[in-house]
């Protein structure tokens, strides 16, 4: 059977988190946002637990959490909530980087059409965009950084620290899409400052179709972000429509034990890292890292090469593994990763470019021997 490597389009569901969740199917009748009837208390019980759960793993306050159907969601809310503020202040500009998802870059591409300006800041060819280039873009009337904490397709980790800390004395929103560290990274985004954060249930192991958005309270005040969908009162009005109860309580199962296994799973998937990176080099092939490996996330690598279409690699090879060159997202366009080209990869590099992606639940022998099936079936097609 084809061994799963594809954990950053999304991770399997966890055993417990699926138990769980079968549990509150079976068990938790109603509505979280009725207060007529026990079982609306006990929903609500479920609902609050999570939103504990997830605030735990940020070590913030449960306040500051609001269920979403998940980062897309977070991220147009967190952008397009914004406008009436924007507009209202004088507001107009905001910056961003050319490697965000597409739910951050279409959303502040909406805003353009409101009448707002926005910079898309390039990376350099380590695959990070540097806090320098960031805050030399703040200007007076700027409302909104948004800078992904990792990138999905290379990997790499973005210096979010240095920018939050900078962006806190500027009086300047900033928004972090977390879904790709969220539950790794977690120290780091305990210690980071920011307004506004993205995440998603299922990169974690969590069901898919949950998520959240964070808004951290300044002064007793949250973010002035409106919702961008109207129907009801849940989430505060942030988000309306019935909260899925079983949904967010595997959210919050998911964080629950990230927050206990994370340390250990990171060293597993550096680990398997180590094991992977081992293979290449015994290999034989010529391959080159998409992206400076030392601010890589360890359980992502993008990988070109040399010589093998990552197309004909990925059909040839799937009986293996199962890989992508790219975002889940992007995958059914022919064109050349919009990351990898903003990092100024050539676009023959980029053709034979994959991203494999893996969790600690592994195991290292299978992941080992599907890799290494894989590289068998590169050199059988360099031309
Ligand atoms: N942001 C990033 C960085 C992602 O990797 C993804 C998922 N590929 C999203 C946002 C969107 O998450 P979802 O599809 O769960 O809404």
């Amino acid at each position: 059977m084809s061994v799963y490597l594809d954990f950053n389009s999304s991770a399997p569901i966890d055993r417990r988190v699926l138990d769980y969740m079968i549990d509150i199917y079976k068990n938790t009748v109603g509505n979280a946002d009725s207060r007529t009837h026990d079982f609306g208390d006990n929903a609500r019980k479920v609902v609050e637990n999570a939103r504990s759960q997830v605030a735990r793993l940020l070590d913030i306050n449960k306040d500051e959490v609001f269920f979403t159907s998940g980062a897309t969601e977070s991220n147009n809310i967190a952008i397009q909530g914004l406008k009436e503020y924007g507009l209202k202040e004088g507001k107009k500009h905001i910056i961003t980087t050319s490697i965000e998802h597409k739910a951050v870059l279409e959303s502040v591409k909406a805003m353009e059409k409101d009448g707002f300006e926005v910079n898309f800041l390039d990376p350099d060819f380590s695959g990070r965009v540097s806090a320098k280039t960031v805050l030399d873009a703040v200007r007076d009337d700027t409302l909104l950084v948004s800078v992904m904490h990792v990138n999905n397709e290379s990997g790499i980790i973005q210096p979010i620290q240095e920018i939050g800390n900078a962006l806190e004395e500027k009086r300047v929103l900033f928004h972090i899409d977390a879904t790709q560290s969220f539950g790794k990274l977690v120290d780091e985004l305990q210690t980071v400052k920011y307004n506004m954060l993205s995440m998603s249930a299922h990169k974690i192991g969590g069901p898919q179709g949950v998520g959240a958005l964070v808004l951290r309270k300044h002064r007793y005040k949250l973010p002035p972000v409106k919702p961008i969908m109207y129907g009801g009162q849940q989430e505060h009005g942030i988000r309306p429509g019935t909260i899925p109860v079983a949904l967010v309580g595997g959210l919050g199962k998911a964080c629950e034990i990230a927050q206990i296994e994370h340390k250990q799973n990171q060293d597993k998937c550096r680990k398997i890292k180590n094991v992977l990176v081992g293979e290449l080099k015994d290999s034989g092939l010529k391959y080159r890292f998409n992206g400076d490996q030392n601010y890589c996330i360890p359980s992502t690598m993008n990988l070109c090469i040399d010589g093998v279409s990552s197309e004909a690699l990925m059909i040839s090879s799937k009986q293996y593994c199962s890989v992508s060159n790219g975002s889940a997202c992007n995958s059914n366009s022919y064109k050349p990763s919009y990351v990898l080209t903003a990092m100024g990869i050539p676009e023959e590099q980029i053709n034979n470019s994959i991203r494999i992606s893996w969790g600690a639940e592994e195991s290292i022998d299978e992941i080992s021997s599907s890799f290494n099936n894989l590289l068998q079936v590169a050199k059988d097609l360099i031309w």
